[in-house]
This record gives C-alpha cells, sequence and structure tokens, in this order.
C-alpha cells in the first residue's frame, strides 16, 4: 500500500492519496488543493508518518508471520497474495485444510516471540544467486532484477522485499489473529493486527467478555460452565413445554368431542385447535376417534401463517369416507392440499383466511359422501 501525504512548495499543496512504482519512477496520485504546479517545480513531499508506521508494522508483522507459517504448518506454505493495511494485515497462502485454533495459537506465540527478541532489521542489497543461496524467500512467479533486496529480521525471517520495514522487530509491539478461513480450494487466509491495533482488539474483546459475565451473572473464570448450564436448561424447558402443549391439545379435545354433529348416524366433527403443533393435533384426533365411536374428524391449527390439517375415519367407516379426501376438501380452500391412509391424512395450506368456512363445510360434504 502506498504512502500518503502531502506535496508542498511556496502557495502549493498537493494532497496525496496513493504512490504507485513505475519503472524507476514513483507516480503520486491525488488532488492540487492550492496554487499550480508546471514541470520542472521542485517539491518536498510530507508523509503521513502515522499511518505510514501503521503500514509498517503490519508489513513486518507479515514477513514475521511468513517464516512463523512455514516453521509450524511447514515448507508448501508459499504466498498466493498479501495486503497490508494501516488497521490489519491479510495474507493467503497455499495449505491443504484448515488451520487448527492449536497452530494458530503456535503460529502467533511464534510471531510474538520474535517480536520479542527485538532483531534488528537489516536491509542489504546483493546478487539474485547470492541471495536464493543464502536462504531468503522469494515469491514463485516474481521477476526479480539481477541485484535484489534482502530484509532480514534476526536469523528467524529472510525475504526478498523493497517495502519500508521497522527498526526493531520489537516495535510491532503486538501481534493477534484475528481470522482464519479458506478463500479457494488450497488456500487459506489469515487476518491480523498489530501495536496499538492489536490492543484495541483486546480491549474490545475484554469488553465483551465482561458485559457477558455481567448478562448472565458470573465471573469470568466460571463463564463458559455458567452459559453450558444455561443452554442446558433453556434445552429442557423447551422440551417441558413442549409436553405441555401436547397435554393442552389434548385437553381441548376432550372437550371438543361434545361438538361432534350427528351426520347419517356417524359423528362428525371439523374444528380448529389454537396452539397446538402438528403431532399434537395427530395425537387428538386419535384420542377423537376412541372416543367418538363411528366418526370422522378433521382437525386444524395455525401458526406463522401456515395451516396444518389432521384428517382421521374410524376403521368402520373408511369404506365410505377417505381421510385423504377428507383432508384435501379443507386443505384447497386454505391454498393446499395433502395426503395419507384412508384412516388418517394429513395437509398442509398457506391461506388461513379460508380455514373457518371450510371446516364449517364439512358436516354437509360428509352427508353427501354417505348418500
Ligand atoms: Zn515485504
Amino acid at each position: 500500500m502506498g504512502d500518503t501525504g502531502e506535496l508542498l512548495a511556496e502557495g502549493v499543496i498537493f494532497e496525496v492519496t496513493d504512490t504507485h512504482k513505475h519503472g524507476a519512477a514513483h507516480a503520486h496520485t491525488g488532488r492540487l488543493v492550492e496554487g499550480r504546479l508546471a514541470r520542472g517545480d521542485v517539491l518536498g513531499a510530507k508523509v503521513d508518518q502515522a499511518r505510514r508506521q501503521a503500514v509498517v508494522l503490519n508489513h513486518s508483522a507479515t514477513h514475521l508471520m511468513h517464516a512463523a507459517l512455514r516453521e509450524i504448518l511447514g515448507d508448501h506454505v508459499q504466498q498466493k497474495g498479501s495486503l497490508v493495511a494501516p488497521d490489519r494485515l491479510r495474507f493467503d497462502f497455499s495449505h491443504f485444510q484448515p488451520v487448527t485454533a492449536e497452530e494458530l495459537e503456535r503460529i502467533e506465540r511464534r510471531v510474538n516471540g520474535a517480536i520479542r527478541a527485538n532483531a534488528e532489521a537489516e536491509a542489504r542489497i546483493m546478487p539474485i544467486d547470492q541471495a536464493l543461496e543464502s536462504g531468503a524467500m522469494a515469491l514463485f512467479g516474481e521477476k526479480y532484477g539481477d541485484e535484489v533486496r534482502v530484509l532480514s529480521m534476526g536469523d528467524f525471517s529472510t525475504e526478498l522485499c523493497g517495502g519500508v520495514h521497522v527498526r526493531r522487530t520489537g516495535d510491532i509491539g503486538l501481534f493477534k489473529i484475528l481470522s482464519e478461513s479458506g478463500v479457494a480450494s488450497g488456500i487459506r487466509r489469515i487476518e491480523a493486527v498489530t501495536g496499538e491495533n492489536a490492543l484495541n482488539y483486546i480491549g474490545e474483546t475484554e469488553k465483551n467478555l465482561s458485559r457477558v459475565a455481567e448478562l448472565v451473572k458470573a465471573g469470568r473464570g466460571d463463564l463458559d460452565e455458567k452459559v453450558a448450564q444455561m443452554v442446558e436448561r433453556s434445552r429442557q424447558l423447551e422440551k417441558e413445554l413442549e409436553a405441555l402443549k401436547g397435554k393442552l391439545a389434548s385437553a381441548a379435545g376432550s372437550s371438543l368431542a361434545d361438538q361432534a354433529v350427528e351426520v347419517n348416524g356417524i359423528k362428525v366433527l371439523a374444528a380448529h385447535l389454537e396452539g397446538a403443533d402438528p403431532k399434537s393435533l395427530r395425537d387428538t384426533v386419535d384420542q377423537l376417534k376412541n372416543k367418538l365411536g363411528e366418526a370422522a374428524v378433521v382437525l386444524a391449527t395455525v401458526k406463522d401463517g401456515k395451516v396444518s390439517l389432521v384428517a382421521g375415519v374410524t376403521q368402520g367407516q373408511t369404506g365410505r369416507i377417505k381421510a385423504g379426501e377428507l383432508v384435501n376438501v379443507v386443505a384447497q380452500q386454505v391454498g393446499g392440499k395433502g395426503g395419507g391412509r384412508p384412516d388418517m391424512a394429513m395437509a398442509g395450506g398457506n391461506d388461513p383466511a379460508g380455514l373457518t368456512v371450510a371446516l364449517a363445510a364439512v358436516p354437509g360434504w360428509i352427508r353427501e359422501q354417505l348418500s
């Protein structure tokens, strides 16, 4: 990433938003804020030092991490992409499975060890052959000149690099990995922060942890245990709630039996059961069949705009009324369809508006079937 800052002369301010290398020349991209520029003018450069320093820390840390990755994961690790921004660094590399949490911790510790070793960063210009012989890492596929710049930090990291680096590794202060992910087949990505940004990240994480501990009324030391307990408790409560819903539905089912009407000698019941789920609908239909003797029953429930229907026909009547046909007579009027066995069938629909009318029409439909 190029430097930013200002190019200045008497009465002239050129704001630099990026810099690039074009052969031997350095191109400055930006905006003329004040004055005029003419060919041959001489300008002084004022680099945004705070931003450059943040980039420099991330750049040197990238070299250290590259070395740590090869040491811990293996020599197959090659740089596939790299972004060195002021606020973070991003490094893509070849590796054929996710980097484990344990490996990430070792990589982080290795880089922080190299930072604390506080080795001097040394840049030397030498012939390319000599550089490669000395074990300097070069980027595969990159074109290098006859003479190259070799950047080494202690005996931990030696790479061909033309960029700006820290004076000593200790300048980086702290290295913290934010994430590890896959970007393509066989290519992993690590994002990390250094220096002040690493401290800010740890500070934020600490604050979050304290907030969560406060919310669940636990100490930070036994937070995981407390959250595990809460998750388990909530699972139990959900189970109990399901069981209670079932009981509620069957209680409602018993009182429903009284609403059955007599049609040509059999009991017919079509009703809306509020708060039930498909399973408790089925259980209730079974109970009603036992209770009513010769009967045809269809129950409905509505949840989140979806209608669930269950129809049941007692064994002695399945020759005359099919549960599948019964359930579909109602389902068609609530925008759905279904099916099942002659004595038990289910359906769904997505138009609850038609449900009341559809249920009211059931005794009439049964009468037609029986006559
Ligand atoms: Zn570099």
